[in-house]
């Protein structure tokens, strides 16, 4: 399986990095040895002072397709959860000053820590579904959904046109405003509405 993610899917993130706001999708992706599942700890790397945590909606595919047309993705997934895009920043602050790609810093092991899943059929419009992070009890990220400047739907489009998406992928969707550091013995707790799906702890 692969791990497909979206950077600068949401304007106030963009802005907060001082990113532009894209045109279309930024897509990396991170290997099947980046996952962590939830309530095993998190080791920050040796090769990193910055990690920050990066909150995001993952909806994992359930169907093969490759140039699937916006108003039939929905059919090609029906699980989502929360999942946490942990980000070496300063590595990539280095790397992308040199116009290099992102995967030392973005695709490393245990950087992507994935929730408890939950069927999509639980919401009436999965573009209004809101999620937060808590830091040692402390919210630090809030989103929902409306917030994205791509679709879930419009998502699977474009990223079907470059990549044949297969059963058991998962799709990271982007991180709302307010990512931040972790330090060692954090408690991380992500939440779809009020229901705590994915958690980990920082060593
Ligand atoms: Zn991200």
């Amino acid at each position: 399986m692969k791990i497909i993610c979206i950077g600068r899917n949401y304007a106030l993130h963009a802005k907060e990095l001082n990113n532009p706001i894209p045109k279309e999708p930024v897509v990396f992706m991170k290997p099947d040895s980046a996952i962590l599942q939830s309530d095993k700890p998190f080791f920050i790397p040796e090769f990193t002072d910055n990690v920050h945590h990066e909150l995001e909606i993952v909806i994992k595919i359930n169907k093969v397709g490759k140039h699937i047309q916006k108003k039939f993705a929905h059919k090609y997934y029906n699980s989502i959860t929360v999942g946490i895009d942990f980000t070496a920043r300063d590595l990539q602050s280095q790397l992308k000053e040199k116009g290099l790609p992102w995967e030392k810093a973005k695709a490393f092991d245990g950087s992507a820590p994935i929730g408890k899943f939950i069927s999509v059929d639980k919401f009436s419009n999965i573009q209004d579904i809101n999620f937060r992070l808590e830091k040692n009890g402390k919210i630090v990220q809030v989103g929902n959904t409306n917030e994205m400047l791509f679709s879930i739907d419009s998502l699977i489009e474009q990223i079907s046109k470059y990549f044949t998406l297969k059963i058991g992928d998962l799709i990271f969707t982007g991180t709302p405003a307010g990512v931040g550091k972790v330090e060692v013995g954090d408690r991380l707790e992500a939440f779809i509405g009020t229901d705590l799906l994915l958690k980990t702890h920082i060593k």
